[in-house]
């Protein structure tokens, strides 16, 4: 299980899934030979995150922020048992919830849930179905919304029909642990969202900061590092692809700083690195990492 330390708070991930995912998937216009050629212009990227076949290392987990007052989850994955349209995350079965116990992290103790924003690989362990009945995983926490993220898709559907709305996030509303925030509201002393829509209308990223040292969770501002190669890449998902394009653009400027850890959200193993400017480019660089515990 991979972990960082930023100061006094920790940083677990608790993985649901790790693939190989073609690279159309999320970008329509990149088939793998055009891949290569990118990876090629950035060799670094064959390190960890594509492959010499031309497909995209990714993963899907959730990171638990513990700042020792609040234990936080960012991002919910997929979930068990929802219907979905995409073959691979129809009614997962997966231990999940058995990790997160192995991690230190019963449900029952999490006091906050923030989605980056409310896509199906993100909201899907807010709810789990117990005798038929989608109920809040987490209940003791408080679930963090950004209120133009909630509002957007409380009145617009999935594009490929799923109903994500329904089995995810309004359970959660209905129980009373919904709280619908500004899109750089601040959780307890150490943590604060960062916006950073374009993906869609209120996504937000995840600053932690901690005794000087500071660390982001991207969400799907960045979905791979092939973006942080080439920030010009917007993916197919996104629902504003100029404004995510700006909006990475602003974001590695300010996170190239070399203080701080820059953690992905679908980004595979080692998942983390420090963002250095080359030229017009950046590279994660995973081996300056010093606050990586395997
Ligand atoms: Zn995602």
């Amino acid at each position: 299980m991979l972990r960082w330390t930023i100061g006094d708070v920790r940083i677990t991930s608790v993985p649901e899934s790790e693939s190989l995912t073609s690279p159309r998937f999320l970008f329509p216009d990149v088939d793998k030979k055009k891949l290569i050629q990118i990876a090629d212009r950035h060799p670094w990227l064959y390190d960890h995150f594509v492959t010499d076949k031309g497909m995209m290392r990714q993963k899907i987990h959730a990171l638990v922020v513990d700042t020792g007052k609040e234990r936080i989850v960012v991002d919910t994955c997929i979930g068990n048992d929802k219907k979905r349209h995409n073959k691979g995350w129809n009614n997962l079965q997966t231990d999940f919830l058995s990790k997160m116990n192995a991690a230190g992290y019963p449900p029952e103790s999490i006091t906050h849930v923030i989605c980056t924003h409310l896509h199906v690989d993100h909201v899907g362990w807010n709810t789990r179905l117990v005798g038929g009945k989608w109920v809040p995983t987490f209940p003791n926490a408080k679930y963090l919304f950004a209120k133009p993220e909630f509002e957007h898709w409380s009145q617009t559907a999935y594009a490929d029909g799923d109903d994500i709305f329904s089995d995810s996030v309004k359970p959660i509303y209905d129980a009373g642990l919904a709280q619908l925030v500004p899109l750089d509201c601040k959780v307890g002393e150490c943590v604060q969202l960062e916006p950073t829509t374009g993906h869609t209308p209120g996504h937000v990223s995840v600053r932690i900061r901690s005794r000087g040292k500071t660390a982001v969770i991207t969400g799907d501002m960045t979905h791979t590092p092939v973006q942080i190669a080439e920030p010009g890449y917007s993916s197919g998902f996104d629902s504003d692809p100029e404004k995510a394009r700006q909006t990475r653009h602003e974001a590695f400027a300010r996170w190239s700083d070399g203080a701080t850890l820059v953690i992905g959200t679908h980004f595979a193993t080692p998942t983390a690195g420090r963002l250095v400017k080359v030229g017009d480019a950046y590279v994660l660089d995973t081996k300056i990492d010093e606050n990586a515990k395997l």
